[in-house]
């Protein structure tokens, strides 16, 4: 983990047993106390984060780079005041930011082009949506590939949240979410019946170690506990299917 200091700073933590090389997945995370920590339906801030995770994880290495800006640069206290407004007014987050003076968005990324820059990169594989932050680092004189996070909104305040983005920031999300839910619901449906199958198959094997009748409510608890046990463990691969299937369908992530 490397320190940022500067006018956005931060940390930058670099996972992979090995040493780090071009073409790297990295995630650059504004804080969000709201969604980081307490998981707010209000924004897509944690699920973001989770999804990056997961897929730097998978790739056994990458950076995370996590600045303490927060409010779209405003502070915590502002973006409380942004969501309250928001509520109130029934006015999307930009729009509430802009009636209390604030821009929509003065978050910074030069601080974080220099710090991958020092860690030896020259192209990074960059997990976003925002295309203005693919701007900041490529006119940092970084080459960036864009690997687009598709997450689901978990409330109809998160969806409009992602709308907004979408429309007013350009934001690479979908226009329907309905495609994400029958994705996440094909695959929810296969994930039933291979836990069904698979808890079958261990509550039999229990019942031949102990001699005891095979019951059907046995069948039932193994199920699901392997489902429960499981269940987390798809998250990249539910969302891969979604971008898959959003891919395939013909629907613009702009
Ligand atoms: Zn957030």
């Amino acid at each position: 983990m490397a320190e940022i200091p500067g006018e956005q700073p931060g940390h930058a933590l670099i996972f992979g047993s090995g040493s780090i090389g071009d073409g790297c997945l990295v995630r650059i995370h504004s804080r969000c106390l709201y969604g980081d920590a307490l998981e707010s339906d209000d924004c897509d801030c944690g699920p973001e984060l989770t999804l990056s995770m997961d897929m730097i994880h998978a790739e056994r290495g990458g950076v995370l780079i996590y600045l303490e800006q927060e409010g779209r640069g405003a502070g915590l206290s502002s973006k409380a005041r942004g969501y309250r407004l928001s509520q109130n007014e029934n006015l999307d987050t930009f729009a509430s930011f802009e009636r209390l003076g604030y821009d929509p968005d003065s978050r910074h990324y030069r601080d974080a082009a220099i710090t991958l820059k020092a860690l030896g990169l020259t192209t990074v594989r960059l997990l976003t949506n925002n295309p203005d932050k693919i701007a900041h680092l490529t006119g940092e004189g970084l080459c960036v590939q864009h690997v687009p996070l598709l997450t689901v909104p978990r409330s109809r305040r998160a969806r409009r949240y992602l709308t907004a983005k979408r429309e007013r920031r350009g934001h690479a999300l979908p226009r329907t979410w309905w495609l994400c839910r029958i994705a996440d619901g094909l695959l929810a449906a296969v994930f039933v019946g291979v836990a069904s199958i698979v808890g079958a198959g261990l509550a039999d094997g229990l019942a031949g170690v102990t001699g005891l009748a095979h019951h059907g409510s046995l069948s039932a608890a193994a199920a699901l506990l392997v489902g429960h046990l499981g269940w987390s463990r798809t998250r990249l691969l539910r969302a891969r299917f979604r971008l898959f299937c959003s891919g395939v369908s013909g629907l613009r992530l702009t």
